[in-house]
């Protein structure tokens, strides 16, 4: 089975690439796509760790966009590393000053946290501020953290540095990545038919059908609309690790939606596709 959305300490996930890879075996994933917020940072850890399994791993990412003015993500893979890399420095350096600009509100409204000090090719969050706000003992839980501060309307939230969903499907498709927008039904920021259409005419490859978070009837609706705009569908967990007080070998959400292994394959065509057509950014009609 795949697991198309995954994140692991390289971003907000708690699981280590070579813990996620191991834990992916148990729960019997066949193929496992890395998809850290920003950062591809874990890919070569996961390759690693996979090496001689049997895993076959899907390397991609999460870029985090801004469409009005709220975050829009979009999933991108098989990108060229080569070619992604000098826009995931700028963003990567976005997110840390991002970071410290949150831990000066949360200061300033009087709760004082210590940022976590992150490896190189790692991508701070709001989780992160979120744990930390909990070990500085201001709050019990990163639920209470999000509902008080962290949460998108909340007192210490701050967006991220302006990239345009659009500009995001562009230097996507620049990189060789296949675009496919995450979590359609979590976008706060405007109806989701009209949101597609736009993101199609920036060259959005795809769509994230299958998702925790979506009902059976948001995936009826999403499965329709990516056969009527001729996209890509996906699916994934979205696993950022086990619940906190997990029993050992409880994995969580890790490949309970059971996506089917045959949705891959077209995914790797489009792939191969864009690096046929020498990185477009403009969509083939
Ligand atoms: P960021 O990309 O830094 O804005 O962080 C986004 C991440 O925060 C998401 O991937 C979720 O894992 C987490 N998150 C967002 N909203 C909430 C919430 N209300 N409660 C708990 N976690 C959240
Ligand atoms: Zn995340
Ligand atoms: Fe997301
Ligand atoms: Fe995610």
């Amino acid at each position: 089975m795949l697991e198309l959305h995954c994140h692991t300490t390289y971003s907000d996930g708690t699981l280590t690439p070579t813990e996620l890879v191991a834990a992916a075996l148990a729960r019997g994933v066949k193929a496992l796509a890395i998809t850290d917020h920003d950062t591809i940072g874990g890919w070569d850890e996961a390759y690693a760790a996979a090496a001689g399994t049997g895993l076959e791993i899907v390397p991609g990412l999460e870029l985090s966009t801004v469409k009005n003015g709220r975050s829009l993500h979009i999933l991108g893979f098989y990108p060229d590393p080569e070619r992604l890399k000098p826009v995931l420095v700028e963003r990567l350096a976005g997110r840390q000053r991002r970071a410290q600009q949150m831990a000066e509100k949360l200061a300033d409204l009087g709760y004082p946290i210590e940022l976590p000090t992150l490896g190189p090719g790692m991508a701070p969050g709001r989780p992160h501020l979120a744990a930390a706000l909990v070990k500085a003992g201001h709050v019990r839980s990163p639920e209470e953290a999000f509902d008080r501060f962290l949460g998108d309307d909340r007192p210490a939230c701050v967006s991220y540095e302006p990239l345009s969903s659009e500009e995001g499907v562009a230097l996507l498709r620049q990189s060789g990545a296949v675009p496919v927008w995450a979590h359609p039904y979590l976008f706060r920021g405007g109806g989701l038919e009209l949101t597609l259409r736009n993101l199609v005419e920036a060259g959005l490859l795809g769509i994230e059908v299958y998702h925790p978070h979506h009902s059976f009837q948001q995936v009826a609706t999403l499965e329709s609309l990516s056969q009527q705009y001729k996209l890509l569908k996906t699916g994934g967990s979205d696993y950022h690790g086990p619940q906190a007080n997990a029993k050992p070998d409880d994995w969580g959400l890790l490949n309970l939606l059971r996506v089917p292994l045959d949705l891959l394959a077209p995914l790797k065509d489009a792939a191969e596709t864009l690096r046929q057509e020498g990185f477009s950014g403009a969509i083939a009609q």
